[in-house]
């Protein structure tokens, strides 16, 4: 069974979270059913998809963890130099660590075998190997996670709920 995108009352994304979750928001009264998959789960009980809480909740910023799935995801599985996407991914710090380039976000990106061992320890400019994009720290986990499932072909129809996807 799937997952179930919550929006904000204000329709903004807010998390993910399980259909039985969300089904007891609704008979509670906490939320309303904005989309569902057609399926019954109970007398004219349709299985949500996507449902909207009545009243606003503020949520803190939670942290990403740098992890190499994680920056991999971010790149879109693809070397942020040439372009090349496959199986020989690595991870390559822009400013090299031997020069005093950190572990963050901004300093890490998706390259393959090819142009990391190209770029040595050499910043792009040096290599003149320039960046297909200037890597972020992504703003919100729950985009994080809401990309993950549309690029793994689930729940398409949260897409035109989440803006910038
Ligand atoms: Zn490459």
């Amino acid at each position: 069974m799937g997952k179930v995108l919550v929006l904000n009352a204000s329709y903004e994304p807010l998390n993910i979270t399980s259909w039985q979750r969300a089904i007891v928001l609704l008979i509670k009264g906490k939320a309303e059913q904005v989309e569902h998959n057609g399926k019954l789960i109970y007398n004219d009980f349709p299985l949500p998809t996507v449902i909207r809480l009545r009243h606003y909740v503020t949520m803190p910023y939670k942290e990403i963890p740098l992890t190499r799935r994680n920056i991999l995801h971010r790149d879109g599985h693809a070397c942020q130099y040439c372009g090349y996407s496959g199986d020989e991914l690595t991870l390559d710090h822009i400013i090299p660590r031997s020069r005093g380039g950190g572990d963050t976000w901004e300093n890490i990106v998706t390259a393959c075998v090819r142009c990391n061992v190209r770029k040595g320890s050499r910043t792009p400019r040096e290599a003149n190997m320039p960046l297909n994009q200037t890597p972020r720290r992504p703003f919100s986990s729950l985009y994080f996670e809401v990309t993950k499932h549309l690029r793994s072909g689930t729940h398409q129809e949260w897409r035109k709920y989440v803006i910038g996807m």
